[in-house]
């Protein structure tokens, strides 16, 4: 029966599947080249013998989702639904920029957080997706640009702290140097606030750049916004960053959703500006990207206004923070930051 996803398993774990069938070792790491390098079938992987291709076949599958839409957005960038398992779906989005190539991947199918300026969130949760299906969204983003995928942000659907040993897993094979090999550095795990999470990438890594969702640093209001997430004390989130930077010495960067008229004000900047301080980081501003439908206690949300992501930007700047803006790609397809979650039919 075919119910082993090798996509999902480390070149250690394949020299082990492959133990089991009486094969040597060097066949796992031309197993493990070939499924890094894109193979949808074990036909072509001519150098394995006809015999353990044969075996494969039989034993076990390449890969556990099947890529049901693709979109593409005038500025470039192109959104993936996957079909999962067990009825779940989740989106995985392309976007280029300057001749290279991101992977914005997932890591649950619906998120337990539930921001309320998110598509996502609105879904409610369904699972945590498994090792092969994160390395697989990467793997089906890589073809299309031909295997030029420079970059990965963990920023889909989902909270990856939420899922850290799927991620953990998925992220060592992408990036073993006998396989697709992309550069640790350039990764960026994004969160909601997640304190244990963020503790536990201090300790045991994955050594990847971090981002912190912060969206406001009142507290109050936070909890409002991000509601899923329990009550969380921004003095507590505060020094599991401290501690993640004393351990990995890079700047953190702090994600703002700019929403108009909630978050954008004089007091909203002061509070991000005593969050940031003590710590390196660098703001990225993100003016909300519409969702139809979506709310907050009984108004409908709405981007802010040019004039408020202005005056919110200077706050910050004048305090001396370092800010950037970020460009909207994927916005026509609805696969910008927040939008994700217009599913591929399940047949649910
Ligand atoms: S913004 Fe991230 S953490 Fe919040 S609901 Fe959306 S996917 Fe989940």
């Amino acid at each position: 029966m075919n119910n082993v996803a090798l996509a999902g398993m480390t070149l250690g774990e394949l020299e082990q599947f492959l133990k089991g069938m009486n094969e040597q070792k060097f066949r796992a790491a031309q197993l493990f080249a070939w499924i890094s390098r894109g193979a949808r079938s074990f036909g072509e992987m001519r150098d394995l013998g006809l015999s353990l291709r044969k075996k494969l076949d039989e034993s076990s599958a390449l890969r556990s989702s099947v890529v049901a839409k693709i979109e593409t957005d005038r500025d470039g960038a192109v959104k993936l639904g996957l079909l999962l398992g067990g009825g779940a779906a989740v989106e995985a989005v392309l976007l280029p920029a300057n001749g290279r190539y991101t992977a914005c991947l997932s890591t649950q199918a619906g998120c337990p957080v539930g921001c309320v300026f998110c598509k996502t969130g609105s879904l409610g949760f369904l699972r945590n997706l498994s090792a092969a299906e994160i390395v697989e969204q990467f793997l089906e983003l890589d073809a299309l640009c031909a295997g030029n995928v420079s970059n990965i942000v963990v920023m889909g659907m989902g909270e990856p702290l939420l899922n850290l040993e799927a991620l953990r897993k998925a992220l060592e094979i992408i990036t073993s140097p006998e396989g697709r090999g992309l550069s640790k550095r350039r990764i960026t795990i994004s969160t909601s606030g997640i304190i244990a999470g963020i503790a536990e990438l201090a300790e045991k890594g994955p050594d990847a750049e971090l981002a912190l969702s912060i969206t406001t640093a009142r507290e109050d209001l936070r909890g409002r916004l991000i509601k899923g997430a329990g009550p969380v004390s921004l003095r507590d989130l505060k020094n599991a960053l401290v501690r993640w930077q004393q351990k990995h010495r890079r700047r953190i960067t702090l994600e703002t959703v700019l929403l108009g008229g909630i978050n954008t004000g004089g007091e909203d900047a002061e509070a991000l500006v005593r969050f940031a301080r003590g710590l390196r980081t660098v703001v990225n501003i993100i003016p909300w990207n519409p969702v139809e439908g979506l709310s907050f206690e009984g108004n409908a949300l709405v981007p802010p206004a040019q004039s408020e992501t202005a005056f919110f930007r200077r706050q910050l700047e004048s305090a001396g923070l370092n800010v950037t803006c970020r460009f909207r790609r994927g916005r026509g397809i609805s696969g910008a930051c927040g939008q994700l979650g217009a599913l591929p039919d399940t047949g649910k």
